[in-house]
């Protein structure tokens, strides 16, 4: 055997899991192969002047290489069992949350001690929304920022690259199971067998974890996707939210459909950006902790869930579908003021030239119900209104909306309680497991498997 554990991804799921075998396991033998790059060698070529848009870079920096989908996000690590996975379905209510508190005391152990954890917990904004028939989710958040996230990645991976056999730019092709119960992966023209195997390829690896499942004939069902926009406004305007919160997770159920809305991924005086996925340019943003590098704006995205039932099975190619067609009528994100929106007017340059909002990201001016669903775009429009009651200046004109945002839900993998799939020590976490969206979810899956195996091993 090559090694006892063989990890897949270097994302947060990959992350902690080796973090916490090293911890509990000094004996084993472990190995992370990760298709992106190690972290400094991460650099998106984008820079706003010579290189605007995305180019698809193979592997792309923004989602693959060490610290994953996350190492360049907000670093916003909600502790809540109300949003971010189901994590707590498979592990039980309290453990998920001790799980990700412990996520939280390695974050802040490693360079995250100065930075805030918010809460909704007596918040007055609850009872503002219930007022206005919006659902404030509760969180406690730890909100690292780009920066500090990148620092505290920084520090887990020093610490850990003597104990860990790193593989970078290593794509794992195929993953088997051999006679004797082992795994084998195969990595460009080598291969490499352990008694342990752990899938975290998240959100990219979407795509390759469907042929592993059929491969390894692991059950996986399928049936959600969320779309919508990032809306950007001025700061002050959602204030005396981000202020007291820093993330406020808002849900409203629209009065036309009946469908779910909610906000998503807040970032007082942040950026928005742009996200590349299987070569699909969508829309997300971040925000920083350093004051130098803050912007006058807040941006949050509106989503709406949707959920299909048999026959469709393809909810990721229904979002994929969308996002597609803004590539194409935009050549990637497209943004419409508000108030252009609602008369029925594409936005132009001048039009959002002349805007009292300078724009954090470089999108092409279009009309945004030339892309999106009419029932998903009525919902928007709807939830728009509504946050207008909480957060005045909402509804105004020259709110920027941004298109499309996707998210894509990975296919929910057949797993225990254990997270261990119908293979004996084969286990999948993280957003490629389907049970997990999110950092801190994706980050307690890791230590939650990585402690099954060190108590497993114990008879070796
Ligand atoms: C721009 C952005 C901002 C975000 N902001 C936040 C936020 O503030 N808060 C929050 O909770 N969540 C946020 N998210 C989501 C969060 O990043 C993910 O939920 C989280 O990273 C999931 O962790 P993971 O380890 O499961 O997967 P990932 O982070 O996606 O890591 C998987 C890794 O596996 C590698 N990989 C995939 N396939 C293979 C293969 N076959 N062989 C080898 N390696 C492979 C990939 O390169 C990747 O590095 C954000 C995401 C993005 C893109």
């Amino acid at each position: 055997m090559d090694y006892d554990v063989i990890i897949i991804g270097a994302g947060p799921g990959g992350i902690f899991s080796a973090y916490e075998l090293v911890k509990l396991r000094k004996d084993l033998k472990i190995a992370v192969f990760e298709v992106g790059n190690p972290l400094e060698k991460r650099k998106c070529p984008i820079d706003g002047e010579k290189i605007k848009s995305c180019v698809g870079c193979k592997p792309c920096s923004i989602m693959n290489g060490f610290g994953g989908a996350g190492a360049f996000s907000d670093g916003k690590y909600n502790i809540t069992n109300q949003f971010g996975g189901t994590l707590y379905e498979y592990v039980g209510k309290k453990k998920a949350i001790e799980l990700m508190k412990y996520v939280d005391d390695i974050n802040t152990s490693h360079g995250g001690a100065q930075t805030k954890l918010y809460s909704t917990a007596n918040t007055d904004i609850k009872k503002l929304c219930l007022k206005n028939d919006l659902h404030l989710l509760d969180a406690s958040v730890r909100h690292l920022g780009t920066d500090i996230n990148y620092v505290v990645l920084e520090n887990i991976y020093n610490e850990l690259k003597n104990s860990v056999d790193f593989h970078f730019l290593s794509f794992v092709e195929k993953v088997e199971m051999e006679k004797d119960g082992s795994y084998k992966v195969y990595v460009k023209d080598e291969s490499f067998t352990s008694k342990y195997c752990i899938i975290s390829a998240g959100r990219s690896g979407s795509k390759w974890m469907e042929q592993v499942s059929r491969d390894l004939e692991i059950p996986t069902k399928s049936n959600r996707v969320d779309i919508g926009v990032r809306v950007e406004l001025p700061y002050e305007v959602f204030s005396h939210l981000t202020d007291e919160l820093y993330e406020s997770k808002i849900v409203y159920r629209t009065a036309k459909y009946g469908d779910l809305v909610r906000t998503f991924c807040m970032n007082p005086k942040g950026a928005v950006v742009n996200e590349n996925t299987n070569g699909i340019v969508t829309v997300n943003g971040h925000s920083y902790e350093d004051p130098e590098k803050q912007t006058e704006n807040t941006n949050f995205a509106l989503l709406v869930a949707k959920h299909f039932s048999e026959p469709f099975k393809d909810s990721n190619g229904y979002g994929e579908s969308i996002a597609k067609l803004s590539n194409m009528l935009g050549g990637g994100v497209i943004v419409q003021r508000f108030g252009d929106l609602t008369t029925g007017h594409r936005s132009t340059q001048s039009r959002i030239d002349e805007a009292f909002i300078t724009p954090t990201l470089a999108a092409t001016p279009g009309d945004l119900s030339l892309v999106m669903p009419k029932r998903i775009l009525d919902g928007i429009i709807e939830m728009v209104y509504k946050l207008d009651k909480i957060a005045p200046g909402t509804a105004n004109d020259d709110t920027l909306l941004y298109g499309v945002e996707v998210k894509f839900y990975n296919m929910e993998v057949d797993i225990n309680e254990n997270l261990e799939t119908l293979h004996k020590n084969l286990f999948i976490i993280g957003d490629c497991s389907g049970i997990t969206h999110s950092l801190s979810h994706a980050s307690a899956s890791g230590i939650h498997v990585a402690r099954c195996i060190a108590e497993r091993n114990y008879n070796k």
